[in-house]
């Protein structure tokens, strides 16, 4: 489609996150018309396999029918009510559900509806856990470097990719930042697999400066998503959780991304048998069919919102679509296909797979620096100097190039900057699996023959 025709169906109006109207000119929208399982399908009936799962939402395929008779049949019933004073039963049986699910000693669930309201939510009720229990000096957040937590102020505030940050810096909170685990590029020399998270003394040194002041540790478990899929292991976070216990700091769970599976438990802090005192969760929580987040928390934490008289104590937080039914309908389907159709056994055999394949695909590319796989999610770091791990200079776009060549073979890996994922909705095939990765070994070795690398 040329950009006149764009104009034609008047996209002149319309401001797509992340791109520009110039853009638009160069590398017009994709307008997609319908999707099925991991398929999109554009308007001229050209396919893209969604590699990425939109954004990391979905979990079992585009206009899923199962989902999708759920979502008509609440729409016939109800599709909102005001979530002061009232509820429905669906918010109520997925509380339940969701208390039963999480790691034990989580018990209060409070629903919002996307990622960045969870991050916002989970702060304040921190923050406001400490005031109402008398200890005002805390009132800080631990934040971690590459951390990306969203783009309201308060999410902004304790994210450390500069690309979000850096304009916007006036305006945030001042947050006690501290490095994150960096196991590609490990100051210690150390493996993933077999080290002792020896970098947890860079938090272990910011709480015995800060912890006074300190009301939370904010943390993504096993997988610092947008910062590039940067993985590390569970005895991080285990450490991470015995520290917040030593410092009296919460620690809060942003499991936004890899709730639900992506890790290849149901959630990513079970692999280091840890309870966070804040649970946020949202994307995957719908299928990617509709906005909805939910906040998990202890019954201690709650007890501090109780109060005899009125509301003096309690949590206003409100949003127009807070516990909105036919979300929260939708994301009780999700959770009854988890169970119904043993979907995390299932994924077993598909981790395994993509692992092989990626690993005999891309290992020994001379550009990957690495790959790595925590569960279903795979990342190919793309590298100058596979040596040094010297990264490619960021102008040069490395990752968009191929994004763009990968869409005209039919797969839509968007990239983190120099990093290429997969990310894939589970129920990709075996047979998909294997074309996604066979048609991005065939488009990185192109796009490095023509750079004369
Ligand atoms: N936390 C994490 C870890 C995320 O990856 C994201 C979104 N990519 C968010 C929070 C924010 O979620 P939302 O985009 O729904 O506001």
């Amino acid at each position: 489609m040329t950009y006149e025709e764009l104009q034609a169906l008047d996209l002149e109006h319309i401001w797509h996150p992340c791109s520009q109207m110039k853009d638009y000119e160069s590398f017009p929208p994709i307008v997609i018309d319908r999707g099925e399982g991991v398929w999109l399908y554009d308007h001229e009936g050209k396919r893209y396999l969604d590699a990425v799962s939109s954004w990391w939402v979905n979990l079992f395929g585009h206009a899923n029918p199962r989902i999708s008779k759920a979502l008509a049949e609440q729409a016939h019933k109800l599709e909102h009510v005001i979530f002061a004073n009232f509820t429905h039963t669906p918010a109520i049986h997925l509380a339940a559900k969701l208390v039963e699910l999480t790691p034990k000693g989580l018990e209060k669930v409070f629903f919002s509806d996307n990622g960045s309201s969870a991050i916002e939510i989970a702060l304040k009720m921190s923050f406001q856990y400490r005031t109402q229990k008398n200890q005002p000096k805390k009132k800080r957040f631990l934040a971690f470097t590459d951390a990306y937590h969203g783009e309201t102020l308060g999410a902004l505030s304790v994210g450390g990719v500069d690309l979000y940050n850096e304009v916007y810096a006036p305006l945030l909170l001042n947050v006690v930042r501290t490095q994150g685990p960096d196991c590609f590029r490990c100051p210690f020399q150390d493996s993933p697999s077999t080290c002792n998270a020896p970098c947890i003394k860079y938090v272990e040194e910011k709480f015995i400066q800060h912890a006074d002041t300190i009301s939370a540790a904010i943390i993504e478990p096993l997988i610092q998503a947008a910062a590039g899929m940067k993985m590390f292991p569970p005895i991080y976070l285990k450490r991470l959780r015995e520290l917040c216990d030593t410092y009296d700091v919460h620690l809060i769970a942003d499991e936004v991304a890899v709730g639900f599976g992506r890790t290849g438990t149901l959630f990513a802090c079970e692999q280091a048998e840890v309870t966070p005192d804040f649970l946020c969760l949202s994307k995957g929580i719908t299928g990617g069919y509709l906005p909805l987040s939910a906040v998990l928390t202890t019954n201690e934490v709650y007890q501090a919102f109780y109060d005899d008289y009125g509301t003096m104590k309690a949590f206003l937080h409100s949003h127009s679509y807070s516990g909105n039914p036919l979300a929260i309908r939708v994301a009780q389907e999700v959770l009854a296909i988890f169970e119904e159709d043993h979907v995390m056994d299932q994924l077993a055999a598909k981790q395994k797979l993509l692992k092989e394949l990626a690993n005999a695909a891309f290992d020994n590319l001379p550009y990957v620096g690495e790959y790595r796989q925590i569960g279903l999610v795979g990342a190919i770091e793309l590298v100058a100097d596979k040596l040094t791990k010297e990264p490619f200079p960021s102008e040069e776009r490395i990752g968009y190039q191929i994004y763009q060549r990968a869409l005209e073979r039919e797969i839509l890996i968007r990239p983190l900057g120099n990093v290429i994922y997969f990310m894939p909705p589970y129920v990709i095939t075996d047979e998909e699996i294997k074309w996604m990765i066979e048609i991005t070994k065939e488009v990185l070795i192109q796009f490095f023959k023509e750079r004369g690398e």
